[in-house]
């Protein structure tokens, strides 16, 4: 049996956009979410076009399956 593509280029979490502009490249795109990296969960503010992390800061793990 065949699955259809999914239309969603990523899995995205639920992006926050925020205020003010980004210090590299002066996009007005920064946005807050989450991510995991190797040691864990993080809450970052980073640039949606140059990708620059702002700020980032650990947080603890969201329960599976939850948003
Ligand atoms: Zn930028």
């Amino acid at each position: 049996m065949l699955f259809p593509q999914p239309t969603e280029m990523t899995i995205t979490e639920p992006v926050d956009p925020v205020g003010g502009t980004c210090g590299e490249c002066g996009a007005g795109t920064l946005a807050r979410y989450r991510l995991v990296d190797y040691r864990g969960w993080l809450r970052v503010v980073k640039c949606r076009s140059c990708l620059a992390v702002t700020s980032s800061e650990r947080i603890i793990a969201p329960p599976q399956g939850m948003s």
